[in-house]
């Protein structure tokens, strides 16, 4: 047998899905089970994505790494044997049940949990501990749109699919920067555009965000104001006689009431212009176009859903669909744009604390029917504390013992200082994860390791409802274990025996498709969420499952594209609810002492708290460190200058982040991304500033809108520290990790000085190397400080120092690092290090902005200038950039327009 025959045999496919945002898209990977190696690409036969894949999706090879992972189950710091933690877990809840009732018990879980993880952590909390104090982060993110969904079509039904990007002729993105967030959907909606010179789109967001490369129409209105935007479409509809009334009078109950509120609201369209802060032009462009475009399509996210008034903002969205009947039909409808890959699935199964299971509510009939399905007597009988609720009643002292699972909110909550203060004071966390350090499980007595995206098998839905397999590409590492299994082995040591024996997954989503049907006959309590069909699947069905959107009942074998097609919804009445509502401003309004407002989301190349995306070299180069977007004006105001850094303050924590001018939005907001985490910065964690208001329907916290001060950081120097080993830097102010290939690169300044720096760099690296040279350059006079130390010829670190924030570039130092780079330093590299200029002949690419192809804004702009080009599609041609998954091509199209202005050509 040759060795090419070998490695062919050794080489399996599995398809399976994306483990990152809600798009949902489908995966081939190729998997050496020898060497462990795996090969991801885009799975040309999913509908969601049809082959593409964005950059985070395409580098999830490269975030396989063992090194960052849990593989121990440990207690109170010691690695301990599984028994012995389940055992741990499971007496230490039952004694504080004993003691104080279910109710001081909490589950916290996550949209990253696949449907079976979340359908058994549901049902021992919902069901067997007898408590409803099970949230999930999800809430942070879409609950608002549960909440308007269920208030206006009676079931929390995503309508419409991916199909309709390609049948519409209008498509409005609210408070969505979809190229960033949904980067698959934007190539889909962009690629729709180029096909159908009719299709239309139109950008609803206070940022100019790179989803307006797309746009016809860019709507900045102002934070807070869509319910008067879309109140004053509904009310423009109503004047101009362009509503369905035959629709509205069969299919929907309520619009008098609904269209006078709105009309009380919003009048006319020079009202609603100076709400919303749009000129009123813009505005009736927008409201002319809806009124003449049938084939309308509104896809919204966190933009509307995190906000004070979210659940009226997603009815406001709703009520103009309804009006216009464009709902059910190809290429109409609202579609919700869900955050993470399996949100749709926490839905399903009742992960937030106000639902049961498979959409089913706290009503009587509902316990007595999950009670009965459960054959529990102890089944929760009323919501359970939300999110912020949820860790006030741990801060309080009323929870006692907290369970999170996958997830950090440590970071990602609002006013997340008081969440670390809750967890450090909580009698006993318990943190399932399958990285080892997270702010979060940092502060665990209890840590268990769970499986990774690559180990896990199961299912999860995306924002159309489409059901797709998670297959495990890799098996167990360590003593890693499914989420499941940690979940039901606890029950069954908690005394729960009969209700969790469960022996493999797909005895789980049986279950779970057994629920969905279960009595779901009742004509006047119909359930949207029916996969019945699949109650008696076979494991070999099962596992090759396809992408299937449901419901997927014996009426609809091949599953569900669009919903509502009969006009008929899930309320008693069969009719869609009109609900008034009027425009309220966010609760917390910029004032004197915080003017200005802070708004927050979500870059590119990371995703969430960055334990995972933050391990692919290619990823964090990009947007290196934490900063905060500002107008020139508002710099100007408060002294900030490009670059350096800047302190931000609300009334409830601070954060330090490099300046970034611009004028992508409004003066008066300053934006800063979600990302960063004491991991990885030393003070980046934004969920420290932001407000815990809440909507008081939905209970998502409005993470857009914070009243903040800024100023200019007062540092003594900036410098920065490339290191083939990690470093542990304590006492210096500002620190951010950004992980390359085969070095640490370590951004720093302090408004303290550090003396002997070398003495520092030598302690830090003695346990990786003993024998240190130095080169070093210093200039007391001007404060310049420049370092490189080797290990025989091996360059181990580079530490540069300046009084001021511009420093050498650190691309050029940080390919020295390079692990294939088997020859020493030359001559001229390690004179390049004191001089801070890189080598002649050596490029400089600049910052990345094609993550895909590593190309810097450098090469780029040579390109540009060089061949005189003019396209993104002729520079994708000359250097590769943007000829991947596309989501830099905005960035492109900026840099051959700045190139235009600058050279006048
Ligand atoms: Fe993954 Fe979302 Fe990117 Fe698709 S668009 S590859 S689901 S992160």
């Amino acid at each position: 047998m040759t060795n090419k025959t070998k490695q062919k045999l050794i080489v399996t496919t599995v398809k399976t899905t994306c483990c990152y945002c809600g798009v949902g898209c489908g995966i081939t990977a190729k998997v050496n089970s020898d060497t462990g190696e795996v090969i991801v690409i885009g799975d040309d036969d999913h509908p969601a994505n049809f082959g593409r894949l964005c950059s985070k999706g395409s580098s999830l090879a490269e975030t396989l790494e063992l090194s960052s992972r849990l593989l121990v189950p440990q207690v109170y710091g010691k690695p301990v044997d599984w028994a012995t933690a389940l055992e741990t877990v499971a007496n230490k809840f039952n004694q504080l049940i004993d003691q104080y009732g279910p109710d001081a018990i909490a589950f916290y879980g996550s949209g990253q949990l696949l449907t079976e993880d979340y359908y058994v952590a549901n049902k021992l909390m919902k069901g067997f501990i007898g408590s409803a104090n099970i949230d999930t982060n999800s809430r942070l993110c879409m609950s608002s749109t549960v909440a308007g969904h269920k208030r206006t079509f009676g079931s929390d039904t995503v309508p419409a699919c991916y199909d309709d990007y390609e049948q519409a002729e209008l498509i409005i993105l609210i408070g969505s920067n979809t190229a960033w967030c949904h980067p698959v959907s934007f190539q889909r909606i962009k690629a729709a555009k180029e096909n159908n010179p009719r299709l239309k789109v139109v950008v609803i967001d206070p940022r100019k965000t790179p989803t307006c490369d797309i746009a016809d129409l860019h709507i900045p209105v102002k934070i807070g104001t869509d319910v008067a935007l879309f109140n004053g479409l509904l009310s423009y509809l109503y004047q101009e006689n362009a509503l369905d009334q035959e629709f509205i009078q069969q299919h929907t109950q309520g619009f008098e009431e609904t269209i006078m509120a709105a009309q009380n609201d919003a009048l006319n369209v020079a009202t609603v212009a100076q709400k919303c802060q749009v000129a009123p032009h813009i505005l009736e462009t927008f409201y002319r176009w809806y009124k003449e475009t049938d084939k309308t399509l509104s896809l919204y996210s966190q933009g509307v859903n995190q906000s004070s008034s979210g659940t009226d903002k997603v009815s406001a969205i709703l009520h103009c669909h309804l009006a216009t009947g464009r709902i059910g039909k190809p290429g109409c409808g609202p579609l919700s744009l869900t955050g993470q890959p399996n949100a749709m699935g926490g839905r399903e199964v009742g992960g937030l604390a106000h639902q049961l299971a498979a959409h089913m509510d706290f009503y009587a009939e509902d316990i007595e029917r999950v009670k009965r399905f459960w054959q529990s007597d102890n089944i929760a009988d009323k919501p359970g504390h939300t999110a912020t609720e949820l860790f006030d009643a741990v801060a309080d002292g009323k929870i006692k013992a907290i369970w999170i699972m996958a997830t950090n909110p440590v970071v990602s909550m609002p006013n997340a200082d008081k969440v670390k203060q809750a967890l450090e004071q909580c009698e006993f966390v318990v943190v399932s994860d399958c990285v080892a350090h997270t702010d979060t499980l940092d502060l665990a007595h209890i840590k268990l390791p769970a499986a990774p995206w690559s180990e896990k098998d199961g299912t999860v839905t995306n924002s159309e409802r489409r059901i797709s397999r998670q297959r495990a590409l890799l098996p167990l590492a360590g003593d890693a274990k499914p989420d499941w299994w940690i979940i039901a082995q606890v029950a069954q040591k908690m005394g729960f025996t009969d209700g969790f024996n469960y022996q493999s997954n797909v005895e789980i989503f049986r279950e779970h498709a057994r629920l969905s049907g279960f009595e779901n006959n009742n004509k006047q309590r119909l359930r949207d969420f029916d996969i019945s069909l699949l109650a008696d699947i076979s494991e070999d069905d099962y596992n090759n499952l396809q992408p299937t959107q449901w419901p997927i009942t014996a009426k609809r074998p091949q599953g569900t594209a669009r919903l509502f097609d009969q006009g008929k919804f899930f309320t008693p009445t069969e009719k869609a609810n009109f609900t008034p509502i009027q425009f309220k401003p966010p609760a917390n309004l910029p004032n004197q002492q915080w003017p200005l407002i802070l708004n927050t989301g979500r870059l590119r190349d990371q995703w969430h708290t960055m334990t995972r995306t933050a391990l692919a070299p290619r990823l964090n180069q990009h947007k290196p460190e934490p900063f905060v977007e500002i107008t020139s004006a508002d710099a100007l105001d408060y002294g900030l200058n490009q670059g350096e850094l800047a302190q931000i303050e609300s009334a409830w924590g601070k954060m330090l982040v490099r300046v970034v001018i611009t004028e992508t939005l409004p003066q008066g907001v300053i934006f800063v991304p979600m990302h960063w985490t004491a991991q990885f910065s030393s003070q980046g964690r934004m969920g420290a500033l932001v407000n815990p208001v809440i909507d008081p329907i939905s209970k998502q916290p409005e993470s857009k809108h914070t009243p903040v001060k800024i100023k200019a950081y007062d540092a003594q120097w900036h410098g920065f520290i490339i290191s083939r080993h990690p470093l542990v830097l304590d006492g210096i102010d500002y620190t951010v990790l950004v992980k390359g290939n085969g070095y640490f690169h370590y951004e720093v300044a302090s408004s303290k000085n550090i003396r002997n720096w070398q003495y520092h760099l030598a302690n830090q690296l003695s346990p990786y190397t003993k024998e240190l040279n130095w080169q070093t350059y210093q200039d007391d006079k001007k404060l310049l400080f420049r370092t490189a130390c080797f290990s025989a010829k091996e360059l181990q670190a580079v530490l540069i120092i300046s009084p001021h924030s511009r420093l050498p570039e650190r691309g050029w130092i940080g390919s020295l690092f390079d692990p294939l780079r088997t020859e020493p330093l030359k001559d001229d590299e390690r004179m390049a290090l004191l001089t801070g200029k890189p080598p002649l002949g050596t490029p400089d690419v600049g910052n990345i902005i094609c993550a895909c192809f590593n190309v810097g804004e450098k090469t780029i702009l040579s390109a540009i200038k060089d061949g005189k080009l003019t396209t993104p599609q002729a520079v994708g041609k000359s250097c590769k950039a943007g000829t991947n998954c596309g989501s830099c091509v905005p960035e492109i199209k900026e840099l051959l327009i700045s190139h235009l202005t600058v050279t006048g050509s």
